[in-house]
């Protein structure tokens, strides 16, 4: 196993209705520091700070310095609203590769998201990334909701230089998410639809199209607490062990086998 993904489940500075991390809103005691050792000492070649959102964290940002200055290769995902600017400099000489959601253009995206003039701040982030040698990847969940804006999308982004990837994940109605299934919820079909012309137009970057069954099970979750865990396919949750446990290498190799081959390896080079 090479890529953990961590998240913050006590808060996000958004409450996306689609969203499935089970935010859990308790005061805790954040170990991503000490996550990060353990995460060194095991191997892992790659880490991902995901929801919520790592820059609101201030545990993050020294996080995330540590483990790219013992070789792993750190991706960050973020929904762009805590980024300040002196950020940039960080991002530029920390981060490998930053994920920015984008899940329309203009309100159809601060709806989404619930956030009056995100769309605004993400623009002006990924204007000023582009600036700089980080490599941009982009994310979009496709729903029921924003399923027409998808092209509108794309054609914003093939004006823009400089964005490395494209991934488009399907709704998938996890945990939480469970509970707006028949808000957002889009079927295979659909999903294949709204990307069907993405077969006709030029390619200016690398473009994932990525179904929830591909997904699951293969994502290796941890907590701030060091909790590990994943899903299945049903929409559950399911704990792991301890980051802390003493066995957690042997617990962690016997869970191999249930990864998904095509998320066990991403972005391991
Ligand atoms: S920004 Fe991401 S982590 Fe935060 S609530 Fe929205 S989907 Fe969840």
């Amino acid at each position: 196993m090479k890529r953990i993904i961590l998240t913050y489940n006590e808060s996000c500075n958004l409450s996306c209705d689609f969203c499935y991390i089970n935010f859990h809103h308790k005061k805790i005691k954040d170990r991503t520091y000490e996550i990060i050792k353990k995460a060194i000492s095991l191997d892992f070649k790659v880490i991902t700070f995901g929801g919520g959102d790592p820059f609101s964290k201030s545990s993050f940002r020294k996080s995330c310095i540590l483990a790219k200055e013992n070789g792993l290769f750190t991706q960050v995902d973020t929904n762009c609203l805590a980024i300040t600017k002196s950020d940039y400099n960080f991002i530029e000489n920390y981060v490998n590769l930053i994920g920015i959601s984008l899940d329309g253009i203009g309100n159809t995206h601060d709806n989404m998201r619930k956030s009056n003039k995100l769309f605004s701040k993400a623009e002006s982030v990924l204007r000023t990334l582009m600036k700089s040698n980080t490599k941009i990847k982009i994310n979009t969940i496709l729903t029921k909701q924003n399923k027409d804006s998808v092209y509108d999308i794309y054609r914003y982004l093939s004006e823009l230089d400089s964005i490395y990837s494209w991934s488009i994940y399907q709704f998938f109605p996890l945990s939480v998410a469970k509970e707006n299934q028949e808000i957002f919820e889009i079927c295979n079909e659909d999903f294949d639809n709204a990307l069907t012309f993405l077969n006709k137009e030029e390619r200016k970057f690398i473009i994932e199209k990525l179904k929830y069954s591909d997904r699951v099970i293969g994502y290796v979750f941890c907590d701030e607490q060091g909790n590990i865990y994943t899903n299945s396919l049903k929409g559950d949750y399911m704990y792991i062990c301890s980051i802390f446990d003493p066995d957690v290498a042997e617990k962690l190799s016997k869970f191999n086998e249930l990864i998904n081959p095509i998320t066990i390896n991403r972005y391991v080079e």
